[in-house]
């Protein structure tokens, strides 16, 4: 990476120095978007000035290593010296930034981009509720969101999966933003079976914010499963389960024995009715 436009340098005092050195103005600017996140409406200041991030950035003098952590809490200094750097009011430029967040939403609120949208990402645009958890959809162009490590071009995803997924992002929205932590719990315990049934591993929370779609659409799809059926079901319903599920499962759920009894209960019910158990794992 390139040293930049300005080379850094060390400064100890922070507010009388940040007071007397204020970046030149940019040559170009650029007006932000609604729901624009702060390093995506840099990135576009950056090209719009033919620099990258990190030039954009040590021309301004900020840390480079703090870029996205700039997203989701920028102090008055750094606010300032964008702010005059890019001619716009600091309060915009604070604007751009997550607002203070309960620590439910911030659980999955991600601090990398781990999905986007196809068509505004071709325009440069990087938005703050792509961050979300529980978006699906892109709230500008109505495109679904994609997963950042998704294989390219037309992906096999099954239209029902695609539903339930949906369905269940609205849940998790719901459940995040509920009052009580029941509901968050209850979908997360959701994910968590289907987490054991896929052999994902890892923090509930992260799966749900996995830029593999594979991961995420299961996960999103067992909370939605999860409501309309007993909990049991919510893995269940579209794989019959074999031993080595039975095991993870055995796994994901030994601190709750009573929901794993319950769980393996139906889950030997259903697998002797459709006749897939053999004899020798009922005992
Ligand atoms: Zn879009």
């Amino acid at each position: 990476m390139d040293a930049g436009l300005v080379a850094p340098c060390e400064r100890p005092s922070a507010v009388r120095e940040v007071r007397r050195v204020k970046p030149r103005p940019l040559p170009k600017t650029v007006a932000p978007l609604p729901d624009e996140l702060l390093s995506g409406w840099l990135s576009r200041l950056a090209a719009a000035n033919y620099c990258d991030d990190a030039e954009l950035l040590a021309h301004i003098e900020i840390d480079t290593t703090h870029g996205s952590a700039l997203d989701f809490s920028i102090d008055a200094a750094a606010a300032e010296k964008i702010a005059s750097a890019a001619r716009v009011a600091s309060d915009v430029v604070r604007s751009l930034t997550f607002p203070a967040m309960t620590l439910r939403e911030a659980s999955l609120t991600a601090q990398m981009p781990f999905q986007h949208c196809l068509q505004c990402s071709r325009e440069g645009l990087s938005l703050r509720h792509w961050r979300r958890a529980w978006a699906f959809d892109c709230q500008v162009c109505g495109t679904r969101l994609v997963q950042t490590l998704g294989k390219t071009g037309d992906e096999q995803i099954s239209e029902k999966l695609i539903y339930r997924a949906r369905r269940g992002a609205g849940m998790l929205e719901c459940a995040a933003r509920s009052r009580g932590p029941k509901q968050l719990r209850r979908a997360m315990r959701a994910v968590t079976f289907a987490m054991s049934l896929k052999t994902f591993r890892g923090d509930p929370s992260f799966a749900v914010q996995n830029p593999r779609s594979e991961v995420r659409l299961f996960c999103l799809a067992a909370i939605a499963a999860a409501r309309s059926h007993p909990l049991a079901k919510a893995a269940i319903v579209s794989h019959s389960i074999d031993d080595y599920a039975r095991v993870a499962l055995l796994r994901a759920f030994e601190k709750e024995p009573r929901l794993l009894a319950a769980v393996d209960h139906i889950a030997q019910r259903r697998a002797r009715s459709t006749g897939m158990m053999t004899a020798e794992s009922r005992s």
